[in-house]
């Protein structure tokens, strides 16, 4: 087996629009019979024709979560330990070319922003930065690694790809899990969306899952950003790359999350706007494809949503979110990343979760090293 790319440059002359428009309800209704689902069962239900089985869709993909992770939530929020980026992505308020407050936090803010966190009970954390070339950089993630595990028995990252040996500096220091959206898998619209950087290499990133499972993470999670592009090519890309992943590296748990980028600070205006509806396809496809695949629902969705698609297969969310460096011990924070839109409390999230029959889960593991 090679490399993803390989896969996905299988699909390059595929007629996606053609294949979605002739599915039929039918069709639909045979591959929900099936227990194991091929990738074009998969893209079938991504199709216009499976909206008419919304309902069937949601009565497996709820039994089948039941079946695999019980009624259980993983519980999680960010730090943002930076803002400085040397990348261009078009659709992001920390942009190299953004008119903002650039800043890192200091080893003594890092401790004072985990300790908030770990005051509300959370014991999962994930740690975020722009990207900033060169070795200070990632001495600087591995020394704010090494100050938060003092409170989080899981930490994972979302950064900027790395090659296999930083992947392993950064588990050896206590990271678990590797967090890496593709961001959009349509190769001419992500070269027009990431003008400049770094990050405008395509296959450096689309390959930094793999990286991720070789240095040997106990999870890698991955997604597309919804919105930046056509969602059922993007999505149908998604659970491709993470079944392919999931078969090639069995030791590693892979998770996919559905990230969906509205307008917000920097005045981005998605492109291919996902509705609820949509979104609620996206997920339930997820599901019935990958049984095992744990789901993440950020804070980016509102409230009432995200209690509403809790059954549908999600098994991981964040809960007291603020995307701005700083922002869980500076109420003056400048602007975050993306607007939260579910602002609870953590303690909030959790209630809303017990009163649904499910168990918030703060600490799923811990290292014995
Ligand atoms: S999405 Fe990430 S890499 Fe791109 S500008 Fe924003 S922080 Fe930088």
């Amino acid at each position: 087996m090679g490399s993803f790319y390989e896969q996905i440059e299988a699909y390059a002359s595929f007629d996606f629009a053609g294949f979605l428009g002739r599915v039929t309800p039918r069709q639909v209704d045979l591959v929900l019979k099936k227990d194991f689902l091929s990738p074009l069962d998969f893209l079938t239900l991504l199709s216009p024709a499976a909206l008419e089985r919304l309902e069937a869709m949601a009565q497996k993909a709820h039994r089948l979560t039941r079946q695999h992770f019980g009624r259980v939530i993983q519980l999680y929020t960010p730090i943002y330990l930076a803002n400085y980026c040397v990348n261009h992505c078009l659709y992001c308020n920390f942009n190299h070319r953004s008119d903002i407050n650039r800043r890192q936090l200091t080893e003594a803010e890092i401790e004072r922003e985990a300790e908030a966190i770990a005051a509300t009970g959370l014991r999962q954390i994930l740690l975020l930065t722009g990207e900033k070339p060169g070795k200070d950089a990632l001495d600087y993630l591995i020394r704010s690694v090494e100050i938060v595990r003092k409170h989080f028995t899981a930490i994972g990252i979302e950064v900027n790809p790395m090659d296999v040996d930083e992947y392993r500096r950064l588990a050896a220091a206590g990271v678990d899990s590797l967090t890496i959206y593709q961001e959009v898998y349509d190769r001419s619209v992500y070269d027009r969306l990431h003008p400049a950087g770094p990050k405008k290499d395509y296959r450096w990133r689309l390959d930094a899952p793999e990286r991720g499972c070789q240095a040997g993470f106990r999870a890698v999670n991955i997604g597309a950003l919804l919105g930046l592009n056509h969602w059922p090519s993007e999505a149908f890309f998604t659970g491709l790359h993470a079944s392919y992943l999931q078969n090639k590296y069995l030791g590693t748990e892979i998770g996919i999350a559905v990230p969906r980028i509205k307008a917000g600070p920097g005045n981005y205006q998605p492109e291919a706007p996902v509705t609820d509806r949509d979104l609620v396809q996206i997920l339930l496809a997820f599901r019935l494809f990958m049984p095992r695949a744990g789901i993440t629902l950020s804070t980016r969705e509102p409230a009432e949503l995200r209690n509403h698609l809790l059954p549908l297969g999600i098994t991981r969310m964040s809960a007291g979110s603020n995307t701005a460096v700083g922002g869980h011990i500076d109420d003056e924070a400048d602007e975050g990343q993306f607007h939260v839109s579910d602002e609870r409390s953590v303690d909030e999230v959790r209630q809303m979760l017990i009163a649904k029959g499910y168990q918030p889960v703060h600490q799923d593991w811990h290292s014995l090293a």
